[in-house]
């Protein structure tokens, strides 16, 4: 049996971000994954925000740069109105390429990677963890390690079981479905389209480069309502398409997942001290405001950086009570309630409706809605009296 001081389950941006920053610091961590590299993951492929700035900390903006399209603005159009804000830093990269340079990156600095399958079987005996993995014929060995890092991503099915409780790792709450598309569009910046039948969710179209996007839409899981996304998509495109009156093909067909954006901030098994989840697994991106990939290798390098504290004051913390201080003060929004509130009214037809009619339309405040979705306006202020009352005066234009 191996017995490693750290391992990281899964190789996303969660799992491969945390494995740099240990390595970087001189450990050795063993990275598994069900995939070999390159692998394809569904995603709009859009990195921006914490993604870039820790990927230039990495030493790999150059990289990403290159290999990836930059651009400079996001556009938010609803079905009545056109907005757009400027954004300086923003690149595009399909994630088989952009996950392959992190996990290049990771090997490169001295971790290693062996691809098993994870079972969610994990036992903690005399300060270590013994992981439960499956090799590619489905065999069953076990791995041996002080810490664990859990960064599974949204995998809705795979379940931790802890003294014969079977605790969910990421119950998704939204569905996206996306392709690859070659056209002659004339689109260079990111567009993000709020069409009513997605509501809460939008369609987008992110430019790659040489004519071709990544399209795709998606939204909020409900109980209420069935989303159509593979027609809805395929009516998108086709309105695109008559709009720049040219049509394009499916370089890839369209393929869909969950993911999952509402801070749930899932960190402690109680019994395992040494085991937190990160990235997407523990639920990492804010309800509004997206960004999943830089905000799960936000709680990776936290994490990395909490086992480093840990290791060096040994016999002293417990990893999931260090890192759970870290989650709340860098990461935790300040109005987390309230993004909370905003995201279980959006679920209201009533709500859905006035932010439709009224904020995406407002004369008076026309960066409102993409400065919410991007995190720079708090979203309580849609509904403060002064606000409502503004909006309610408001002529149409
Ligand atoms: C359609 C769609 C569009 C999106 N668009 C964007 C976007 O444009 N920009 C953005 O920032 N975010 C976007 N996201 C969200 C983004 O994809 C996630 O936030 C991000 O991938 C989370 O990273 P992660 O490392 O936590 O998990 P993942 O990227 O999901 O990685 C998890 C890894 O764990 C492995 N794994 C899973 N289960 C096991 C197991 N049992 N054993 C071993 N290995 C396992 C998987 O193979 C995978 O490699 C999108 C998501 C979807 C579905």
């Amino acid at each position: 049996m191996r017995k490693k001081i750290v391992v990281i389950i899964g190789a996303g941006p969660a799992g491969t971000s945390a494995a740099i920053q240990l390595a970087q610091a001189g450990f050795s961590p063993l990275i598994v994954d069900k995939d070999n590299f390159p692998r394809d993951k569904v995603c709009g492929d859009a990195v921006s925000g914490e993604g870039l700035l820790i990927s230039e900390t990495f030493g790999l903006l150059e990289e990403l740069e290159q290999e990836g399209y930059k651009c400079e603005k996001r556009e938010f159009y609803t079905d009545q109105t056109e907005l757009q804000i400027i954004n300086k830093k923003a690149i595009n990269i399909p994630r088989e390429k952009f996950d392959l340079m992190l996990f290049k990156k990771a090997l490169s600095l001295g971790a290693e990677f062996m691809c098993a399958e994870f079972s969610g079987k994990v036992t903690y005996k005399d300060g270590y963890h013994s992981v439960e993995l499956l090799n590619p014929g489905k065999e069953k060995f076990l791995v041996d390690c002080e810490y664990l890092i859990i960064a599974t991503g949204c995998q809705s099915d795979l379940a931790l079981r802890e003294l014969g409780r079977k605790h969910k790792i990421a119950c998704p709450d939204q569905v996206a479905y996306r392709g690859y598309y070659r056209a002659k569009w004339p689109i260079k910046e990111r567009k993000y389209f709020f069409l009513r039948e997605l509501t809460p969710g939008y369609a987008w179209i992110f430019p790659l480069g040489k004519g071709l996007f990544n399209v795709g839409c998606g939204g909020k899981i409900l109980k209420a309502r069935k989303l159509e996304l593979k027609d809805c998509l395929s009516r998108f495109v086709s309105k695109t398409n008559a709009l720049y009156k040219c049509t394009g093909v499916w370089e890839k067909e369209p393929k869909g997942a969950p993911l999952r954006s509402n801070f749930s901030n899932l960190i402690n098994f109680k019994g395992y001290p040494n085991l937190i989840l990160i990235g997407e697994a523990m639920g990492a991106t804010y309800p509004f405001s997206g960004g999943g990939i830089g905000k799960s290798m936000l709680s990776a390098v936290l994490a990395a950086e909490s086992v480093m504290e840990v290791v060096n004051k040994k016999g002293n913390h417990c990893l999931s009570k260090v890192y759970q201080n870290k989650i709340n003060k860098k990461m935790k929004p300040k109005y987390y309630t309230f993004f909370k509130f905003c995201d279980y009214l959006l679920t209201s037809s009533f709500l859905q409706k006035f932010v439709y009619e009224k904020v995406f339309n407002s004369k008076k405040y026309p960066d409102l809605i993409p400065n919410i979705l991007c995190g720079k306006i708090r979203p309580e202020r849609l509904f403060s009296i002064p606000f409502v009352i503004g909006l309610g005066l408001q002529k149409k234009r």
